[in-house]
C-alpha cells in the first residue's frame, strides 16, 4: 500500500474508536530498522516503518497492532500476540477496511 493509504487507513481506524487528535507518520525506522510500528503517547503519534509498506497484510496487521496500543496505554505488546485479540482486531480492522472502501468510491 502507499504511505498515503496507511495513513488514512489508520486515521479511519481510530476514529471509528472516536480517536481523531492522533498524528500518523510514515517513515524509516533509524534506530529500530527491524520494528514494524511504534505507538507515542507522549508524542500522539503512531509512526508505521516505510520498509514494509509493500507488504499489505503485515501492514494491516501492524495497523490493528498499533491502534490497539492507542486504546491500552501502557499495556506491553504481549497481549496483542494473544489469537484471540488479534482475531478481534481483524474483525474490527475488516469492518474499517470496507467503510474505507466505501468511501474511496
Ligand atoms: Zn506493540
Amino acid at each position: 500500500m502507499t504511505a498515503d493509504r496507511a495513513i488514512e487507513l489508520t486515521k479511519a481506524t481510530l476514529s471509528v474508536f472516536g480517536v481523531t487528535n492522533w498524528i500518523v507518520r510514515v517513515e524509516p525506522f533509524v534506530e529500530q530498522p527491524k520494528h514494524y510500528g511504534l505507538t507515542s503517547h507522549r508524542r500522539r503519534t503512531i509512526f508505521l516503518n516505510n520498509i514494509y509498506l509493500d507488504d499489505d497484510a503485515e501492514m494491516a496487521e501492524t495497523i490493528c497492532h498499533e491502534c490497539t496500543h492507542v486504546f491500552a496505554p501502557g499495556v506491553p505488546c504481549e497481549p496483542f500476540d494473544d489469537k484471540a485479540v488479534v482475531a478481534d482486531f481483524a474483525a474490527k480492522f475488516k469492518i474499517v477496511e470496507r467503510a474505507f472502501e466505501r468511501v474511496r468510491k
